[in-house]
């Protein structure tokens, strides 16, 4: 039987990529939402063919737990309401997925994990690009020393956002762009290398539009440091369209642009085109999920690796802050 997942939260990436991923898995299906919204929920139980019995809204949420049909619990919500849905989901007995960045402060992703592990259900954070052909490979590359070793790695990643928006409330989103997409460089400096950081240094970039970046920064550039001597160079912005991975190793480079799509990612290195297909990242993030349930596996994007990024994102603040290179502990 198919593990049954309930996505938290019908936004655009629950809308426009986890349900129609859902149609092409084989180890889980759409079985639940949960929403505040009654329109979304008619529209939703009708496209999906969901009963009624399967869908919640946050004040009912809890009673989930009496629910055989979901195993899994998606939480698909803005970045400060992670932590919260994902305690009362394991609470409810239900493992969880819980969207990135996995938390707004490292206590709450300490919580987090001890609510799962106290529940016994296991809790992996929606990093979907470590099922990508693409940024496996550049993980391999990272393991095997295939182009020897890495000195310097380039990760870029913004976009022009919409005002008016959560994701530029610090209440909801946490921080700026460093928290939402900047992430995907912490997470493609850190496997590209296959090493964790001992420090991080930082630049917060100008606002030039004060309107629109009122609560969180407008661009980041940060730079952390590994113990091998490699050094990754990093950069983020809300007004800004950027899209790249580089690797510079002793023998050559390899690089990705666009880099973090949801498909049509080029992967080309110093040999030639990578020659890689791109497949529904999303659909095999979550059959693995699936997969680790039933067959007792660790999964490879645990709440571990959240926090652990929570935690080189929030030092990157502190550098910019302070002006100080600041040590990183794990
Ligand atoms: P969105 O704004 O499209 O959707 C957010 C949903 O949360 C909406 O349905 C909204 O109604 C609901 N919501 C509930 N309470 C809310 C509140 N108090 N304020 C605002 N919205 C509230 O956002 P999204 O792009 O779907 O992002 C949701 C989460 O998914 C975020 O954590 C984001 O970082 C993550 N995400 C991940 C990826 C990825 O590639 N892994 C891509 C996009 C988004």
């Amino acid at each position: 039987k198919k593990l049954g997942v309930a996505l938290v939260g019908l936004g655009k990436y629950s809308a426009e990529e986890l349900a129609p991923a859902l149609k092409e898995t084989q180890r889980c299906r759409l079985a639940g939402i949960v929403t505040g919204t009654r329109e979304k929920a008619d529209k939703w139980k009708q496209r999906y063919s969901i009963p009624d019995q399967n869908v919640y809204n946050y004040e009912n949420f809890d009673e989930i737990k009496n629910n055989p049909d979901i195993d899994i619990v998606y939480v698909v919500l803005p970045n400060s309401m992670h932590a919260e849905y994902t305690i009362r989901a394991a609470k409810a007995g239900k493992h969880v997925i819980c969207e990135k960045p996995m938390a707004v402060t490292v206590k709450e992703g300490e919580e987090m994990i001890k609510a799962c592990r106290e529940a016994n259900r296991m809790l992996s954070i929606g990093y979907r690009l470590h099922f990508e052909p693409h940024h496996l490979s550049f993980m391999e590359f990272a393991k095997k020393k295939t182009y020897g070793p890495i000195k310097k790695v380039i990760a870029d990643d913004g976009m022009d956002i919409d005002p008016n928006v959560w994701r530029l409330e610090k209440r909801l989103a946490g921080g700026g762009p460093l928290m939402d997409v900047g992430i995907y460089c912490v997470q493609a400096a850190l496997y590209s290398t296959g090493e964790l950081p001992v420090s991080v240094t930082a630049q917060e970039g100008k606002k030039t539009d004060m309107e629109r970046f009122k609560e969180v920064e407008q661009s980041m550039d940060w730079q952390l440091q590994f113990p091998s001597g490699a050094v990754a160079h990093c950069r983020t912005s809300y007004a800004e369209d950027m899209n790249k991975l580089r690797v510079e190793a002793q023998k050559g480079w390899y690089e990705l642009d666009p880099a973090y799509p949801y498909s049509g990612i080029k992967g080309k290195t110093s040999q030639g085109d990578m020659g890689l297909k791109n497949v529904s990242q999303q659909a095999r993030q979550m059959d693995d999920f699936a997969d680790c349930i039933i067959n007792k596996k660790k999964t490879r994007v645990p709440g571990e690796m959240g926090l652990r990024d929570v935690k080189i994102l929030l030092a990157t603040y502190e550098a910019a802050r302070t002006g100080k290179k600041v040590p990183l502990k794990f």
